[in-house]
């Protein structure tokens, strides 16, 4: 469904955009900046369709033969850009937009471009773009869709209206979760967690069968920490060279620790994130709580090594340690 009132949060971005189109007063380009699967494809989309919908309204009407077309992925005045290699070079730039759009539009009022990974133009591309930009023809319309902002350069940004995307709260993902994939409650809770504040990532996590078995394999490990061998937890360095690319390994480390404190600190079920593991996460909370907290930061130590190109085998080795680790008094 390509609507405004089906995108969760980010309501006072939607209101510019919704505004802008009731007023007829859309600009030229515009820069949609959030994190990996906010939305931003999804809202530049929603008001694309808007803007070349026969209805005219502030929702895309679904309908018309705009509507239809773009829903049938043919829609003639409707183009995506996307990087052919790493990064959008002033070739993309050229042979995707600038050529093209000295021709006037095909049938509808826009012609509009929706440029995935805008943030990857190279500084020339930028600057092949900055021109069309500056002296857009009438019909031309810029989608640009960006994680960091960082990379634009101030002559770029100063044409376009910048958006942000803001993460939302964990409970709207989980009720996002429960509402359009019957999932349930507890796991929702859990996915929710996990995906920093982003419907995309969490869709993305309920999907991918790895990630439901690292977060198995990572808490078991935790579980069986404080009574395996130090002679065997060293070992385990080496099997987490298997999640060596993806570092949520250590966000199943962090939340299991935040749990775990939780469950120390307020005894109260309700308060923890992973409902699921409750009797788990009760059996750990025995160690004090100064023990647990410098095991929490042992594991954000390690994501700050592995983040600064850190030996991966090495830093496993000293954070399952300080893991280990007994504490003094006992
Ligand atoms: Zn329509």
């Amino acid at each position: 469904m390509y609507r405004f009132d089906e995108i969760c949060g980010n309501a006072r971005l939607l209101d510019h955009l919704q505004g802008a189109l009731r007023t007829k007063r859309t600009s030229h380009a515009y820069l949609l900046a959030g994190g990996e699967g906010m939305g931003k494809k999804r809202i530049a989309q929603t008001f694309a369709m808007c803007l070349e919908c026969e209805e005219g309204g502030t929702e895309p009407c679904g309908r018309c033969s705009s509507c239809r077309a773009f829903l049938a992925g043919s829609h003639p005045d409707i183009a995506t850009v996307r990087p052919t290699k790493k990064t959008l070079g002033v070739d993309d730039i050229r042979e995707q937009i600038l050529e093209d759009v000295k021709l006037k539009q095909y049938h509808y009022p826009y012609k509009i471009y929706i440029v995935e990974q805008a943030d990857t133009m190279t500084v020339q591309a930028q600057n092949a773009l900055l021109k069309t930009l500056e002296e857009p023809p009438a019909y031309a319309v810029f989608l640009l869709l960006a994680q960091r902002m960082e990379n634009f350069l101030p002559t770029v940004l100063s044409r376009t209206v910048v958006l942000k995307l803001r993460p939302l709260p964990e409970r709207t993902v989980a009720e996002y979760l429960c509402r359009k994939k019957q999932v349930s409650p507890e796991e929702a809770g859990v996915l929710a967690a996990y995906a920093q504040g982003s419907i995309g990532r969490a869709l993305s996590l309920l999907e991918e069968e790895g990630f439901a078995a690292m977060r198995q394999d990572i808490l078991s490990k935790l579980e069986r920490l404080p009574t395996a061998p130090l002679s065997e937890v060293l070992l385990w360095a080496k099997e987490l060279e298997q999640y060596k690319g993806d570092p949520r390994f250590l966000d199943i480390m962090s939340l299991w620790y935040r749990d775990v404190l939780a469950a120390k600190r307020l005894g109260d079920p309700s308060f923890l994130i992973q409902q699921d593991k409750q009797r788990e996460i009760f059996a750990a909370a025995v160690e004090s709580t100064a023990s647990l907290a410098k095991k929490a930061a042992a594991v954000e130590q390690a994501r700050r090594a592995l983040a600064a190109n850190g030996n991966f085998r090495l830093t496993m080795e000293v954070m399952l340690m300080q893991l280990k680790e007994k504490e003094s008094n006992d």
